[in-house]
């Protein structure tokens, strides 16, 4: 990965810089800054729709934070009426990565600095920063606790295993089942890993807007139609909703729980581990991602730019500066140990 210094100046795009340094001068400390979220379908959105608004206003500038119902239009609109309100910086966590080119074109010529927020945001110039944890890094996680779990708890292999990905449209579904891949497809290869449904394509094994129902009745499905007279040993799943689906579908199927990993550390997830039934998650902490973003929002308004990157991605038009932080795989193991400064989790650990 290259560690990319950037130009410092806050604005990516070709032109939007001009020889007074205008991208450079900063903003009113009070000034408008726009988030828009996907959906609050997971704990980590509703996290980051309540930490945004709590940090944004504690340092002083005037939130405008909203969630758009996994649908594309409604949350264009939501980001041409932040430009409207004439916002500054318009944070995004973007519904569907490719659809958001020409509403954020239009916030560019406006002069607003466009932060992507957890998800890349693709196919267009009109992007100045991303703030995640690295996908595909999350995914080579993923991959990695199921390998372990299968060992830990299943014995000596071959085992039985399927593969779950994300919602399509998140540009983080693909590059987290990629990261996965890259540790699981040598055990496919090798014959310690047998995926019985045959169904190893991102295309085939993806979770139309990380819908938890519709992850559970494809459980449901591949139990039925693959293991009538067979132990399933493990599941990749991308997220802790989706993990939690498969668990109820294999404890409805009459099987013994099989090795799921997870990601997002959610509560009910937490629980869970601690209890022995999901067997990983990725903790990837919405507080620290949100401080971030709002660190990077204070150096544009104090007229300072953005700091030096840690990575670039290419996003298929450029590429875009990189702010990284580092995923976490939790289990029962270490679940004390890596929340003992988050009361709110400690507090489920009982
Ligand atoms: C986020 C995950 C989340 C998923 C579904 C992804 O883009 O990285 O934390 O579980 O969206 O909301």
């Amino acid at each position: 990965l290259a560690l990319t210094a950037c130009s410092g100046g806050g604005r990516g795009g070709a032109g939007d810089t001009d020889a007074t340094g205008a991208a450079e001068a900063g903003f009113a400390a009070d000034a408008t800054i726009g988030v828009s979220l996907p959906w609050l379908g997971t704990q980590n959105w509703k996290e980051a729709e309540e930490f945004f608004t709590e940090e944004l206003s504690s340092a002083g500038f005037t939130p405008l934070v909203q969630a758009a119902d996994n649908k594309v239009p409604q949350q264009q609109q939501q980001i041409e009426a932040m430009i409207e309100q004439g916002a500054k910086v318009i944070v995004v966590g973007p519904v569907d990565g490719t659809q958001l080119g020409t509403v954020l074109e239009t916030a560019h010529d406006a002069g607003v600095t466009i932060i992507g927020y957890d998800r890349l945001i693709e196919n267009t110039d009109a992007v100045d920063a991303v703030v995640q944890f690295g996908s595909f890094r999350t995914g080579e996680l993923q991959g990695q606790s199921l390998l372990d779990g299968l060992a830990e708890r299943k014995g000596d292999g071959p085992y039985n295993i399927e593969l779950f990905g994300g919602g399509p449209a998140d540009p983080n579904a693909p590059a987290f089942f990629e990261g996965a891949m890259s540790i699981l497809q040598p055990k496919i290869d090798d014959g310690t890993l047998t995926v019985v449904s045959g169904q190893t394509e991102f295309t085939q094994v993806a979770t139309q807007d990380w819908d938890n129902a519709k992850a559970q009745s494809r459980m449901d499905s591949l139990l039925s139609g693959f293991y009538s007279d067979k132990q399933i040993d493990g599941v990749l799943s991308p997220n802790d909703g989706i993990a939690r689906a498969i668990l109820t579908a294999s404890e409805q199927a009459g099987q013994e729980l099989p090795v799921v990993s997870g990601l997002d550390a959610e509560n009910e997830s937490v629980v869970s581990i601690w209890e022995g039934k999901q067997y990983a998650t990725v903790a990837k902490p919405t507080d620290q991602l949100v401080a971030k973003t709002v660190e990077l929002i204070k150096s544009l308004q104090s007229g300072d730019g953005l700091p030096a990157a840690d990575e670039t991605a290419d996003n298929g038009r450029k590429d875009v500066d990189v702010y990284l932080l580092d995923p976490v795989v939790v289990t029962k193991a270490n679940v004390k140990e890596v929340f003992a400064n988050d009361p709110s989790r400690l507090d489920l650990l009982k």
